[in-house]
């Protein structure tokens, strides 16, 4: 690994002030120190986060059905909170689901959120193309490479890297909100739009800006108790998904009234399948119904010989993930 700088603001003004160019916040560590150690990531500074005095940033709130949580807050602390398991668990489903024990009690939910591909390309830097990591240097995956991980949603020709994470799904289905601090002062973003498509700047992977510190995630409406995510991976534990959905349904006797749906383990980035949305709200739910709506879900989708199989998974995780979801009470 290479030489470092390691800092501990004391603030959160002081972290965001100091951030940007090669000084970057540290906060569980289980993603920035996994890729300094491969050599994929070169800070000369880290900005430990995890100690600010300035206030709380691991917390998690409710006010009536709004709930609030802190960046800072670790992974485990929110996928065991009782009232969020009883009130949205797809919430908790979906950190519960992730990793191991060890990392999610290290890791927070606002470095979760920014974790990196998995793409092996990208994380082994003895491979020259990769666009991700040397912008136009090519993409060894679509270059002949292995690529039964990949993404078959928000591709480009220049990167066809997945989103790894699970939590994600979760929030954009919940329309959550993102409360950032940066150098010109606080802002908000909704999530749908913290994480970029890589068109040909597969390097770009969000829109914050250089310094930009997430303090919190707000979600205005998280009363989903019909809610959960489903997880597909090639083992029962600490693998990333193939497939995965974040569901949550609330119906008015046998009619569709709100429904949310987000694909993961098969998009470049979170997935938010808004088409489908629109066809299952206002009908009952049957599987035909879904079918139809899986079938437009995945209607865009690219594929290559080696990850074909996604698009049949991604239909079949979606429509069990609502069938369940169909026969729970709420
Ligand atoms: C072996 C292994 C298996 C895993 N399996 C899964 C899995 O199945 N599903 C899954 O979802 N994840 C999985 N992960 C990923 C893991 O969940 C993430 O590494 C972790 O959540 C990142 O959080 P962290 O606090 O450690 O972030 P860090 O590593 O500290 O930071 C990650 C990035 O976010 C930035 N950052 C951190 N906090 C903030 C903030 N508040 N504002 C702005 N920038 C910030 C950092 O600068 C860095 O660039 C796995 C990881 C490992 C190592
Ligand atoms: S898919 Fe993306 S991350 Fe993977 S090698 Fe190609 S450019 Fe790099």
């Amino acid at each position: 690994m290479r030489p470092f700088r390691y800092e501990r603001p004391a603030t959160a003004a002081r972290a965001v002030a100091a951030a940007g160019g090669e000084a970057h916040f540290l906060a569980g560590g289980t993603t920035m120190v996994d890729l300094m150690k491969l050599d994929v990531m070169r800070p000369e500074r880290l900005l430990d986060i995890t100690q600010l005095e300035d206030g709380r940033y691991d917390f998690i709130d409710w006010d009536g059905k709004s709930l609030r949580i802190g960046a800072l807050t670790a992974m485990a602390t929110l996928a065991d909170d009782d009232e969020v398991r009883r009130r949205v668990p797809m919430l908790s489903d979906a950190l519960w689901l992730a990793a191991s024990p060890q990392i999610r009690k290290a890791a927070r939910i606002g470095g979760n959120v920014l974790q990196r591909t998995r793409c092996a390309y990208f994380r082994d830097t003895s491979y020259a193309q990769c666009n991700k990591r040397e912008p136009g240097s090519g993409c060894a995956a679509l270059d002949g490479g292995v690529t039964r991980g990949h993404a078959v949603l928000g591709t480009s020709s220049a990167c066809i890297a997945t989103y790894p994470g699970d939590f994600a799904q979760s929030l954009i289905a919940l329309d959550a909100v993102v409360e950032i601090l940066g150098k010109d002062g606080p802002r908000a973003v909704r999530f749908a739009e913290l994480h970029r498509q890589p068109h040909s700047r597969p390097d770009i992977e969000t829109t914050l800006e250089e310094g930009d510190l997430i303090v919190a995630f707000s979600i205005p409406d998280a009363d989903f108790p019909r809610s959960r995510y489903l997880k597909v991976r090639d083992r029962e534990s600490y693998a990333y998904a193939l497939a995965s959905t974040a569901g949550a349904l609330r119906m008015d006797g046998d009619v569709v009234a709100d429904i949310r749906i987000a694909l993961g383990g098969v998009a470049t980035v979170p997935w938010r399948a808004r088409e489908a949305e629109e066809m299952l709200k206002g009908s009952s739910i049957s599987e035909d119904g879904l079918e139809r709506a899986a079938e437009a879900a995945f209607a865009g989708a690219s594929t290559t010989e080696d990850n074909a199989y996604k698009v049949d998974l991604g239909k079949r995780t979606m429509v069990r993930t609502f069938l369940e979801l169909a026969r729970m009470e709420g």
